[in-house]
């Protein structure tokens, strides 16, 4: 029987969901407002797709997902839906202003053609907007964060940038003259949905639809930096467009190396937002001259002054087998206890995605903080920081500090069932006590090359 799992939301058509295989019939909304929050419904189906993956690629001797690069993935995800709770996601209000002020035409909601011309025009939009956020390095550096890991699994998808929305906004104005915005939110949900599932090394080939979609193979070598793979398959749900615009490359013999030129190296989730975005204002700096200045910030983030706009491809390292990865290795309590901290932090996000509206702006503001702190925290861990213990210490004591001060003035913070309270407060007096008595953090804690 196909009961619903979450709300009204079905286990066939959440999985239909991330295929695209929708009608009009079934996502045609009047009004904005009536427009499903289909990202956050698919939440227990993300989790529920990354477990059958782990086991997947267990029993087909595929790269495992390893808890770092994991919860490195699933933190940026997150960071980057926070801001969206204070204010509303940067392409639809953007979206909103120009076609109540601008549109030309008012193509209806309940057409069918309007739903598919939506469904083209996204796709069409999101190809130039991916590939500008590849070849002009101020916008490269939001969406390297998407590029960082090392890995191929499905929580690379959830990697993504913070303020990404904000440039992404701009491109898909041009539908903004004569579709509506409920039919437009639609599709630009649906379009990220769809690129989920190619996050994976289990699906090899997908036949004749390798043809017309954008598949895992195809993404695979858009995430290499093999230089064969550099500045190739920017689609969306469609792979036609890099095969009418010359962008398009298929996969090949050669072992893909997933992961930036210059690796990240680190699993701070603040320094993995802005790192690129600090190298660019170093280089900017220490180019002579407006122009080379300009080009720093414009042409592609492997130019250098003298080389073709997007760099020089024998510039690019070749890879080394076997491919390195940056690692780190907890004890067994030190993973446990990341996991335990983590899931608190993804529980409170959820409560607050959840309550956001019965919420104050200042207990939503606490919550954000508390997650940005934890898991910068958990990142110092993994990154085996020298401050780490006392960073994470002093997060413990802070925690308890906020809940008695709240709990004495009897405020009720509305984050967290009091049921639960118990438990978590229990968790952060024993996790402060493991930090004094320095149980964790053990000489384990080794960071490796793999
Ligand atoms: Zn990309
Ligand atoms: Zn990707």
């Amino acid at each position: 029987m196909d009961k619903p799992l979450l709300g009204n939301v079905t286990f066939v058509q959440g999985a239909r969901r991330f295929l695209y295989a929708v009608s009009p019939k079934e996502a045609s909304f009047a009004k904005l407002d009536d427009v499903p929050d289909y990202l956050n419904e698919a939440v227990p189906f993300f989790l529920g797709a990354i477990a059958v993956e782990y086991i997947l690629a267990f029993l087909t001797n595929l790269p495992r997902l390893r808890l770092n690069d994991a919860f490195s993935s699933i933190s940026a995800g997150v960071f980057s839906q926070l801001s969206k709770i204070i204010i509303l996601s940067a392409e639809l209000v953007l979206y909103l202003f120009v076609y109540n002020n601008f549109h030309l035409v008012s193509l209806p909601w309940d057409s069918p053609g309007t739903w598919y011309l939506c469904f083209i025009g996204v796709d069409f939009l999101y190809y130039w907007f991916h590939r500008a956020a590849h070849e002009i390095n101020i916008m490269w550096a939001a969406h390297q964060v998407h590029h960082s890991s090392e890995d191929y699994n499905l929580t690379t998808a959830l990697r993504q940038s913070v303020v990404q929305n904000y440039t992404s906004a701009i491109f898909y104005m041009p539908l903004a003259l004569a579709v509506p915005p409920s039919i437009f939110f639609v599709h630009a949900q649906f379009n990220m949905l769809y690129q989920f599932w190619i996050h994976t090394e289990v699906v090899r080939s997908l036949g004749p639809l390798e043809y017309i979609l954008n598949t895992p193979s195809h993404h695979r070598v858009h995430h290499g930096r093999n230089p064969y793979c550099i500045d190739k398959n920017y689609g969306g749900t469609l792979i036609v467009w890099d095969r009418m615009f010359g962008t398009f490359q298929a996969e090949t013999d050669e072992k893909v190396a997933y992961g930036l030129v210059h690796p990240l190296a680190s699993w701070d989730p603040i320094w993995t937002q802005l790192c690129h975005l600090c190298h660019i204002w170093k280089t900017f700096w220490e180019t002579p001259g407006l122009k080379d200045k300009l080009s720093v910030l414009l042409k592609g983030p492997g130019w250098t002054s003298g080389k073709p706009r997007l760099g020089d491809p024998a510039d690019l390292p070749e890879i080394e087998y076997p491919i390195q990865r940056y690692d780190s290795s907890l004890s067994y309590w030190g993973n446990l206890y990341v996991l335990v901290h983590f899931a608190v932090a993804i529980v409170a996000y959820q409560l607050l995605i959840a309550r956001r509206m019965v919420m104050s702006q200042l207990h939503a503001l606490g919550v954000i903080s508390y997650f940005i702190f934890t898991i910068s925290s958990i990142g110092a861990i993994f990154d085996n920081k020298w401050y780490a213990p006392y960073m994470e210490l002093f997060r413990c004591l802070l925690f308890l500090i906020v809940d008695l001060v709240l709990s004495s003035q009897n405020l009720d913070t509305g984050v967290l069932p009091t049921g639960y309270i118990g438990v978590i407060r229990g968790i952060f007096i024993g996790s402060a006590f493991l930090w004094i008595s320095g149980s964790l953090m053990s000489s384990k804690n080794k960071l490796k090359i793999q």
